[in-house]
């Protein structure tokens, strides 16, 4: 294969694409595919002589559509969506073809450039003040991660990174019961360690309490352990909670410690201006993450960390060894000192087709038609014998039981075999409950409406 060829099969790539999508509604969206079904179908060992790319492409056809769950699907309601409109397809072809590194602004000017702006492009579209520099990461998890690590360094003075932590104070990382598992995993790798995670309790609304907060401080200060940082939810992943900013990051300020938002899945609805209540007083924080390839349609992955003082990260992160400099350094932006990887994709031009192609109008509509379509649902599923709702909306995120546990844990398996919806579960109030989240990209008010007509279909007779 040549880049002659590259050109043929590309397009008969872009032909598949469009019949995959074409079709996408008459598959089920979840795989039924059973462990073992695709490693069964591949040769124990990689061929010895090049094979054609008709056979290959006629492999990746057969095998590969069936043995997957279409995210893409306009009734993915599952987990959180990820989603990839066409622009940020497009974007992310060319970004393959120039498969740039964009380790340090020499390496790749432009991704550099418009990476920055793009971050500075969607700070402005969610209404944050203009302070916040930032960056793009490839997930949520490692902007976490990184802020974890911030936090790890600012507490120990620095000295973390230098001689290690045996010796160290007992680190303490705060957060509610509401936050993502990311924050578990990134105080592992950081060497905090999981059981310094306090947990704070959260009050009816699902927010952590301040005085709570202050308390679980204060006493872990008389311990003589060392309070580094506090995360804050907004919209989690079970049922959408969110914690109530302003005085939380009041308390942290208090006590010097370095807040962390991590709005993963709800940031992309603050472009939506009426929406930004739900995080007011974010403009406190040290650090925000949240995922344009979540809601807002970017092409997975793509997750962007605003940073209130970029050089805290920067001085955790950052290495210069003489084989990386530039003499231009002094006074560019190496974003690889923002991030773990020294390697980075260039992940801003698809952002820049994606705002381009939509505009920011397309995009709330967007989100604001999948809110709307998540309430109508709701209140028809209440109207159905049998279903109660568990967790009202929070934007289009809410949760639903049908009789009992074993009943709803039941009445999901049939949903996700009969394959026109995907739906997944949490536990919430000691339940098995069923979430229903609408944000995939093409999704319209029938799809929405369909996890109607299953649920009755299912649940009849
Ligand atoms: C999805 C999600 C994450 C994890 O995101 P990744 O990008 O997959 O690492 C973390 N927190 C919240 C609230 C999420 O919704």
């Amino acid at each position: 294969m040549n880049h002659d060829d590259l050109n043929h099969w590309s397009k008969r790539a872009a032909d598949w694409t469009r019949d995959y999508y074409r079709g996408l509604r008459d598959r089920p969206v979840r795989a039924r595919t059973a462990p073992g079904d695709i490693a069964r179908q591949l040769p124990r060992s990689a061929p010895e002589q090049p094979e054609p790319m008709e056979r290959i492409f006629a492999d990746f056809k057969a095998i590969v559509p069936d043995g997957m769950t279409h995210w893409q699907h306009p009734r993915f309601f599952a987990y959180f969506p990820a989603n990839a409109a066409p622009a940020s397809i497009l974007a992310e072809q060319l970004t393959a073809a120039m498969a740039a590194q964009a380790m340090l602004w020499q390496t790749s000017p432009a991704a550099s450039e418009i990476e920055a702006v793009m971050v500075d492009w969607l700070r402005e579209a969610l209404g944050l003040a203009a302070h916040f520099k930032g960056t793009i990461h490839d997930s949520a998890t490692t902007a976490t991660l990184c802020a974890i690590l911030t936090m790890r360094e600012r507490a120990l003075d620095w000295q973390g990174n230098k001689t290690g932590l045996s010796g160290a104070p007992r680190l303490r990382i705060y957060a509610s019961d509401q936050t993502h598992s990311s924050i578990d995993k990134s105080a592992r790798i950081a060497g905090i360690g999981q059981d310094n995670i306090c947990r704070i309790p959260t009050s009816q609304n699902l927010s952590m309490q301040p005085e709570l907060l202050e308390r679980a401080i204060n006493l872990d200060k008389s311990n003589n352990f060392l309070p580094a940082g506090v995360i804050l939810s907004i919209g989690g992943t079970s049922v959408g909670a969110s914690d109530n900013l302003a005085p939380l990051i009041a308390v942290a300020k208090r006590h010097n410690l370095y807040t962390h938002v991590d709005a993963a899945w709800a940031g992309s609805a603050m472009i939506c201006p009426e929406l930004r209540e739900l995080w007011a007083g974010v403009d406190g924080a040290d650090s925000i993450v949240f995922n344009p390839h979540k809601w807002l349609g970017a092409q997975f992955d793509c997750s962007v960390q605003f940073l209130a003082d970029p050089a805290p990260q920067v001085r955790t992160l950052g290495l210069r060894p003489d084989y990386l400099a530039t003499l231009e350094h002094s006074y560019l932006t190496d974003f690889n000192e923002w991030t773990v990887p020294l390697g980075r994709r260039f992940r801003g031009l698809k952002l820049w087709f994606l705002l381009r192609a939509y505009g920011l109008e397309g995009l709330r509509e967007r989100i604001r038609n999948h809110i709307r379509w998540a309430a109508e649902i709701r209140d028809e599923i209440t109207a159905l014998p049998g279903f109660e709702i568990t967790t009202e909306p929070r934007l289009s995120l809410f949760t639903f039981r049908y009789k009992s546990d074993a009943e709803t844990e039941a009445l999901l398996t049939r949903i996700n075999d009969d394959g026109r919806i995907y739906l997944t579960q949490t536990r919430h109030d000691e339940k098995f409950v069923i979430r229903v989240q609408v944000g995939q990209f093409d999704c319209t008010r029938d799809d929405v409406a369909m996890i109607g007509i299953v649920l009755r279909d299912l649940t009849k007779g």
